[in-house]
């Protein structure tokens, strides 16, 4: 079975009327026939964001929502309003949102299920410290990531998934796994997939994220266990995140 390549754009909390006008103007043109291209643009910006995509095939996703599916949860955003607006993905587990706002593997599975209950994919994000790396603990620390997803959701959920790896030594930093790193811990990751099941492990995307650019995205996609990228800073940028997606 052969994986279709799926390049996303997490913007992060970056981003204006100008910038979706802009930069989305100009990615609608892009004609990605063999590969999925997405774009994750901060909540108030995904009403524009879909008029700026619409009819170019360009897919649109969010980076977080509620746990909770609606009510008296003030400043939250459920993942059936991101339904509503026209969003085909939701980033979960972003390593941002692990130690920033500590969420746990537990609040991730609790988000995973409303977003698949909309009918939403999810883009499990996985990925280990410099200090876990260091110890020798990133298959330890992946393995325990990704593992409530694997016991805890049904065939036809993980029909919907897409995993990302993205260490965190290397987010934002400028410091990317080296291709043959990637690819040993995408392996990893791929073999517990396997554990679960042989079909999950063969059709299950799984990205890789952390400082890719234009000059190192088609080196790390051509690693037989990269499924595409989860990209941030050269997301911003249209002629880098334009690069990157036809690598
Ligand atoms: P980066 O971010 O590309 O800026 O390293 C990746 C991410 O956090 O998804």
């Amino acid at each position: 079975m052969v994986r279709r390549l799926l390049v996303a754009g997490n913007w992060k909390m970056n981003a204006s009327r100008a910038m979706v006008s802009e930069l989305l103007g100009q990615l609608a043109t892009l004609s990605a026939t063999d590969r999925d291209v997405l774009v994750c643009p901060p909540f108030p910006y995904l009403v524009p964001a879909a008029a700026e995509l619409a009819g170019s095939g360009i897919l649109m996703g969010a980076q977080n929502c509620a746990a909770e599916a609606f009510g008296a949860f003030t400043g939250e955003v459920s993942a059936a309003m991101l339904a509503d607006v026209n969003c085909q993905y939701v980033i979960l587990g972003h390593s941002e949102r692990r130690s920033l706002y500590g969420e746990t593997d537990e609040l991730v599975l609790t988000k995973m299920r409303q977003v698949l209950d909309q009918g939403l994919k999810v883009i499990l994000c996985v990925g280990e410290s410099l200090q876990e790396r260091q110890a020798g603990q990133e298959e330890s620390v992946v393995g325990g990531q990704l593992a409530l997803a694997l016991a805890k959701l049904g065939d036809d959920d993980w029909k919907q998934m897409v995993v990302a790896y993205e260490p965190v030594w290397a987010i934002g930093t400028g410091e990317t796994a080296t291709p043959a790193q990637a690819q040993a811990m995408h392996a990893f990751i791929r073999a517990q997939l396997a554990a679960r099941a042989e079909w999950i492990a063969a059709e299950t995307r799984v990205l890789y994220g952390g400082s890719v650019k234009a000059d190192n995205a088609a080196e790390l996609f051509s690693q037989p266990d990269i499924d595409g990228g989860l990209v941030g800073g050269a997301s911003l940028d249209v002629g880098q995140f334009t690069a990157i997606c036809m690598a």
